[in-house]
């Protein structure tokens, strides 16, 4: 067997704060403990949002910060081929479906029905609401307006059903001390997700399977808040046929009001703390690794 392989894997939208300092020792520390390897991956695939200086920064910053990862940095954006023939391989599967839905129109599903929400709060999506006859959905295709591809999650749960074992989907999760516990996942909560965005030709869900993938990634360290998304992950690697690693989601920082910490919180960024003298040592302690 290798060495077990860890990874950090920020999206460079703003500055890094306490909670992604968090994130990264802890991968870095759990790596050293198991003697792993560490990656760091900069998931810039939101060519809106995703800004060269940030990622200039968030290097930085976790130099600053004490950390050292292993060289090349893989950049998602240089390398949307591939996850475009992630996305085909589904399309071939026949599990995948061009969605036209705009932003109104999605806003429209949510405030008719808002208990049908998916874990981020996007409505949950179905086939039939919004799935166009084939002509149709070829004629728009073909007049250029933009789509994006969602997963039939029918489908993709009857090709779970059908495989040796039966239907049941879990995680393997590992906490700080190393115990081990099964999941059980629970995709459907997604609904029909987004697998290729209309801008990009891939989804964070897509993207983050198939990278953990060929990047060999063995521990999967990031915050609570994706736990959720965790089930689609391993739906996504079931599907395409990818390793499983094992998931350790960790507490996340919250500010003042008990809120997790966003990028657009300024005074827990890095660079902030740093300028009123914070040093490595204490953005440690901050985080809890003293
Ligand atoms: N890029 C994601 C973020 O910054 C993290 C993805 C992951 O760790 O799976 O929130």
């Amino acid at each position: 067997m290798g060495k077990p392989v860890f990874r950090f894997a920020p999206s460079p939208n703003g500055e890094l704060h306490l909670g992604h300092a968090l994130s990264a020792l802890t991968g870095l520390e759990m790596a050293r403990r198991l003697g792993g390897r560490f990656l760091l991956r900069i998931e810039d695939i939101d060519l809106a949002r995703a800004r060269p200086e940030h990622v200039e920064a968030i290097l930085e910053d976790l130099a600053w910060l004490g950390l050292t990862w292993e060289e090349p940095v893989l950049r998602q954006s240089e390398h949307f081929p591939v996850y475009r023939e992630a996305a085909a391989r589904l399309d071939r599967l026949g599990l995948v479906y061009p969605c036209f839905m705009t932003r109104a129109e999605l806003a429209a599903a949510l405030s008719a029905r808002p208990q049908a929400a998916d874990p981020d709060g996007a409505p949950r999506i179905a086939r039939h609401e919004t799935g166009l006859a084939p002509q149709e959905a070829a004629a728009r295709m073909a007049s250029g307006q933009p789509f994006a591809l969602r997963l039939d999650m029918t489908r993709a749960l009857a090709v779970l059903r059908d495989r040796p074992g039966g239907g049941e989907l879990s995680f393997a999760e590992i906490d700080a001390d190393g115990t081990t516990r099964r999941i059980a996942a629970r995709p459907a909560r997604w609904g029909d997700a987004v697998i290729v965005r209309k801008d990009v030709p891939a989804s964070y869900h897509l993207a983050v399977v198939v990278d953990d993938a060929r990047q060999g990634v063995t521990h999967v360290t990031r915050g609570l808040d994706l736990y959720a998304a965790t089930d689609l992950h391993r739906l996504l690697q079931l599907l395409l046929g990818l390793p499983e690693p094992v998931y350790h989601h960790h507490r996340l920082i919250t500010d003042a009001s008990g809120r997790k910490l966003s990028k657009s919180a300024r005074d827990t960024s890095l660079r902030a703390l740093r300028a009123t003298g914070a040093t490595p040592r204490e953005i440690r302690r901050l985080t809890g690794f003293g």
